[in-house]
């Protein structure tokens, strides 16, 4: 089946006629074909997409693209005297191919591999195709090597789909095309069991051909997607650092307007109506002065922790500048955000505290956005005028926008 030279009538192969008869397609010549696509794949994909990500999946798919370039490069040497070695060798390189997707997509969900995939399957490969005379017989090893080319593409497959839904949606045609080759695999190992190596269906369908041309397809599909997604999560990997502020981590305050906007415009997030906090620490001033700009900062990171300790994860939470906080809690009345408020001045007073620094207190400004309401910026200003009010009348304390007068 691997011979050189060897033939695969394509329009035989797929049962069509007419003028499809005399299509033939030659395994070396396709192989030779798939070696410099991978190989411009390899090329390519480590100088757009590794090179600069350094992302471990990049990395994985640039190994496993030189494995399948090297195991089917050893293929070329069926039929001579070489193929003693360069069989096995082969089915070696090309499971490790396999497993070296599964590690890929593996990474994507930051679990590492198991150890015993890397040596395992490879060596239990490699044993198989030692032992069934890889002198004389092309496909020594053929079923345990199907066998682990299916079972590790398709954990690979099964990997991609366990990706949360958030995640970027160029995971489909990922997950399709590894749950299909595994598929494909797995039938040609089915069809090796029943038929054998000389079998009709083993040789036309599931040739070495065909295998070439899907898996050539594949390998573009695959290799398309993870250029994307590696563009996509730089993207996303630098948002989230010009995103936050340095100190406490919390969104900065364009960051914060332009997420608010975003919900404020969703209103089947916001349901319809919810609440604007602005917090602004008491006397700051004085914090700084008594105990110096480091117990300052700390002040300021124990009450960025004492906001997101109290919220939901979904809610809004950023510094709107030096000692000023915003929160924008969707869903929220009025008098659930005064209890929010109170809430975190009890975390903030009893977080732990540096060298007896005394906490700060702090004073909240509330206001409240309905179905009706566009501007973000109309919300904080008066969610500001409350906070005036609160600060005017006495510090460490909430007052509402629509209580004002
Ligand atoms: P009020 O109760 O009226 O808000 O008084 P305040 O002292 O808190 O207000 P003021 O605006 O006078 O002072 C704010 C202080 O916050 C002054 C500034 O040095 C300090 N500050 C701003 N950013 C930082 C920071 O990142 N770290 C520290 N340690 N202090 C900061
Ligand atoms: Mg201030
Ligand atoms: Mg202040």
């Amino acid at each position: 089946m691997r011979v050189p030279g060897e033939i695969l009538m394509v329009g035989t192969a797929f049962g069509v006629g007419g003028d499809f008869e005399d299509m033939v397609l030659d395994t070396a010549t396709l192989r030779i074909a798939f070696g410099l696509m991978a190989l411009v794949l390899v090329l390519l994909f480590y100088f757009s997409a590794y090179r600069i990500t350094r992302s471990p999946y990049s990395g994985w798919w640039c190994l496993a693209l030189l494995f399948f370039l090297t195991g089917s490069a050893c293929f070329l040497l069926d039929g001579t005297v070489h193929q003693i070695w360069a069989n096995p060798l082969g089915n070696v390189l090309l499971v490790h191919g396999g497993v070296a997707v599964w590690a890929g997509a593996r990474s994507l969900r930051t679990v590492p591999p198991p150890k015993w995939a890397f040596t395992g399957i490879p060596l239990v490969t490699l044993v198989a195709s030692v032992l069934d005379n890889p002198a004389t017989n092309t496909w020594s090893g053929g079923p345990v090597f199907l066998a682990a080319m299916s079972v590790s593409i398709g954990l690979a497959s099964r990997e991609l789909w366990r990706l949360e839904p958030g995640y970027s949606r160029v995971r489909i045609p990922m997950a399709v095309s590894a749950g299909g080759l595994a598929v494909f695999y797995f039938f040609r190992w089915v069809a090796f069991l029943f038929e054998g190596q000389h079998g009709p269906t083993f040789t036309t369908v599931f040739g070495s051909a065909v295998t070439t041309l899907v898996t050539m397809v594949l390998l573009v599909v695959v290799s398309f997607s993870m250029a994307a997604l590696s563009s996509e999560q730089q993207t996303r990997a630098l948002r989230v650092v010009a995103s936050r502020d340095d100190l406490t981590g919390l969104l900065n305050r364009k960051a914060f307007v332009d997420l608010a906007a975003e919900l404020l415009s969703d209103r089947t997030i916001t349901r319809g109506s919810g609440a604007l906090i602005l917090a602004d620490l008491d006397h700051f001033k004085t914090v700084n002065d008594t105990y110096g700009h480091a117990a300052g900062d700390i002040a300021l990171q124990r009450f960025a922790e004492a906001c997101t300790d109290t919220v939901r994860s979904t809610d809004l939470v950023g510094r709107y500048g030096g000692e000023e906080f915003v929160l924008l809690i969707p869903g929220a009345s009025a008098e659930r955000a005064e209890l929010i408020a109170e809430e975190i001045s009890r975390r903030l007073a009893s977080a732990p505290t540096v060298d007896g620094m005394e906490m700060p207190t702090a004073s909240y400004g509330i206001s409240t956005y309905d179905a009706g309401t566009a501007e973000v910026d109309s919300v904080i200003a008066a969610a500001d005028a409350a906070l005036y009010v609160a600060k005017s009348g006495g510090r460490n304390r909430t007052a509402r926008s629509d209580r004002l007068l």
